[in-house]
């Protein structure tokens, strides 16, 4: 039986007092002990949400990692040992946003999440086709590509401890949220994909919904099979919409 989970990424956003009232706010919701909670504040906010979050039992996850598992030379980088020292213990790993405006490509995000389960981190791999891939019916091309790329270069095993975040591209931050159904179709997919490799670590594995999901959208998304959860952009930035979607996730 998978564990829901409900992981909110609050992206380029938040400022010392704005992120002070979010975690208050965070606090103050009532969470259902069958969900896990985690949030993904930027690097700079990393320390205080975890300071802040101690007792509450909610995750503390980055948006980003660097390539190589300890510390050293690379400028402007931080390593998966230093989040994993600052209390962290999940990071996300090719986000649409990284992959597309900012070009990175498979090879580094593959490096991110070896890099972080040396560390001992739990990579959440985002993965997700356009608009024009859909359009296209590309969508399982896509989508089995970014998983191939993890699964060469590591072995299906790297899920067994990792968490994958299917986020159709056409659906974050723009409103437009995939259907339960066209979700459930591409997570189904997923963890076909895996099965065909290793069934064990394919039942195993969280599948995450990332796309536009709010309070309204959120429990039903949640009823289907094979959605394990929700990765939350925009809504995850109002404690209340946030502690809504999670107790969506628990009902
Ligand atoms: C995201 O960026 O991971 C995301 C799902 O964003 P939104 O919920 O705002 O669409």
């Amino acid at each position: 039986m998978r564990r829901l989970m409900v992981a909110g990424n609050w992206k380029m956003n938040g400022t010392r007092s704005s992120v002070a009232e979010l975690l208050k706010g965070l606090k103050s919701q009532g969470f259902s002990a069958t969900v896990d909670v985690a949030i993904f504040p930027t690097f700079l906010h990393v320390s205080e949400a975890v300071e802040a979050l101690r007792e509450a039992s909610i995750a503390v996850g980055a948006q980003d990692v660097a390539t190589q598992t300890g510390p050293g030379a690379l400028t402007g980088e931080v390593a998966a040992s230093q989040l994993k020292d600052a209390g962290c213990s999940l990071v996300l790993v090719g986000h649409s946003e990284r992959r597309q405006i900012l070009s990175e490509a498979e090879s580094v995000l593959v490096a991110k999440f070896k890099a972080a389960q040396e560390a001992g981190l739990i990579p959440v791999l985002c993965v997700g086709e356009t608009l024009e891939d859909r359009e296209a019916e590309r969508t399982f091309d896509v989508v089995g590509a970014q998983l191939d790329s993890v699964m060469d270069a590591l072995g299906v095993e790297a899920f067994s401890q990792a968490v994958i975040a299917y986020e159709p591209v056409w659906a974050i931050g723009t409103g437009l949220t995939a259907t339960p159904e066209q979700a459930q179709e591409v997570h189904h997919a997923i963890r076909a994909r895996l099965a065909a490799r290793n069934a064990e670590v394919a039942q195993g594995v969280r599948l995450l919904y990332g796309g536009s999901v709010k309070a309204a959208n959120a429990a039903d998304l949640f009823r289907m099979p094979d959605i394990d959860g929700g990765l939350i952009g925009g809504a995850a930035l109002n404690a209340d919409e946030f502690g809504a979607i999670c107790r969506a996730a628990g009902s």
